[in-house]
C-alpha cells in the first residue's frame, strides 16, 4: 500500500491566499479571450462601447490590482482530494476559511455575507462573536496523491438568476432546451451580461445544482464529454445569442460567452436540470498541489 503524502498546512493556506489575490482582480483568460472575440463580432455601437468598458476594466483592475467588481461575491471552493494525502492540521474546511479571511483583509475585499438570510431576524450583518466570510466548501476524492483545488469568487447578482427544476423525465429535448434559454434570456441584464452557463443534468436535487455550479468552475476536457452533450452546448448558446438580449440586456450578438453542461444518471423517475449562471467577472482558479 502507498504510504500517505502529507501536505502541510502552510503550504494549502498560502495557496489559496495567492490564488485569491490572482482572480478578484481579473476574470479566466478563456473569459476575456471570449469578451474579445464577442466584441470583434459585434456590430451595434451600444454593446461596442460596454464590451470594451468591460475589457478596459479588466486591464485596468489587474494593473492597479483591484477589484474587476465591488461585488466580491461568496467563495465557493471545489476540493478534490487524493486518496494518497494527508492534509496536516486539517479539517481542510479550517484552513481555506482562515486563508479566505485573511485574504479578504490583505485585499481589502468587501464583506458580503449577512450572517442571518432572514434580515428581519437580526440587526447584524454580520456574525457578532465571529465576523466571517462564509465559504462553502465542496469536497470529492480522487485517486492519486494531489489535491486539486478549485475556486471561485462568486457575485450575487448572477447567482439570483440560477434555477433548478425537478422535469417528468418523459420531457422533451425541446422543453429541456427551451427551459434553460428562457432562464438566462428572461434574467435580462440583472447577471450582468455576457454570461457564463453553466447546466447540471441528472443526479438527484442537490447533486444537480453542484453540478451546474461545477459545470462553471472546473475545466473539462472536450474528451470527456460525450458528443451528445457537447452538441447541445453549441445549439443553447447559439438559441441564447439569438435571443439578442445582448450586452448588460440592451441588446447586442452576444448574451452568453459559454454554455458548459454536466451530467449523472439520476433515477427513472427523475429528470434534474440546474442552470448556474455567472457574470462576465468569471473569477475562477484551478490549482494542483
Ligand atoms: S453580477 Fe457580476 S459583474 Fe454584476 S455586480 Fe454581481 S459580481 Fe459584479
Amino acid at each position: 500500500m502507498p504510504s500517505l503524502r502529507i501536505i502541510p498546512e502552510k503550504q494549502v493556506y498560502e495557496t489559496i491566499i495567492d490564488a485569491i489575490g490572482k482572480i478578484y482582480c481579473q476574470s479566466t483568460p478563456e473569459t476575456i479571450t471570449l469578451i474579445n472575440n464577442a466584441l470583434a463580432i459585434e456590430e451595434d455601437d451600444v454593446a461596442k462601447d460596454m464590451l470594451n468598458a468591460m475589457l478596459k476594466n479588466e486591464e485596468l483592475a489587474a494593473k492597479e490590482k483591484l477589484p474587476i467588481c465591488q461585488d466580491t461575491g461568496i467563495v465557493v471552493v471545489f476540493a478534490d482530494i487524493g486518496n494518497q494525502i494527508k492534509i496536516e492540521n486539517g479539517p481542510l474546511y479550517a484552513i481555506v476559511s482562515k486563508a479566505v479571511n485573511d485574504a479578504w483583509r490583505k485585499y481589502y475585499l468587501r464583506d458580503s455575507i449577512t450572517f442571518e438570510p432572514i434580515r428581519c431576524f437580526s440587526n447584524h450583518i454580520q456574525n457578532p462573536e465571529n465576523s466571517q466570510q462564509s465559504v462553502i466548501l465542496h469536497l470529492s476524492e480522487l485517486p492519486g496523491n494531489k489535491l486539486e483545488l478549485h475556486i471561485s469568487l462568486k457575485g450575487g447578482g448572477a447567482e439570483n438568476c440560477s434555477l433548478l427544476k425537478m422535469f417528468n423525465p418523459t420531457t422533451s429535448l425541446r422543453e429541456i432546451e427551451d427551459f434553460i434559454v428562457d432562464t438566462v434570456v428572461s434574467s435580462g441584464g440583472k447577471p450582468c451580461p455576457p454570461v457564463l452557463v453553466g447546466v447540471g443534468i441528472g443526479g438527484n436535487f442537490e447533486r444537480c445544482a453542484i453540478l451546474a455550479k461545477r459545470a462553471l468552475m472546473v475545466p473539462i476536457s472536450p474528451s470527456e464529454k460525450k458528443p451528445e452533450y457537447k452538441k447541445m452546448e453549441e445549439r443553447l448558446l447559439t438559441q441564447i445569442n439569438q435571443k439578442g438580449k445582448g450586452i448588460q440586456g440592451f441588446g447586442g450578438k452576444t448574451t452568453a460567452l459559454k454554455v458548459s453542461i454536466l451530467s449523472e444518471p439520476c433515477h427513472i423517475a427523475s429528470l434534474p436540470v440546474a442552470i448556474n449562471i455567472d457574470c462576465h467577472a468569471h473569477r475562477c482558479i484551478s490549482i494542483t498541489i
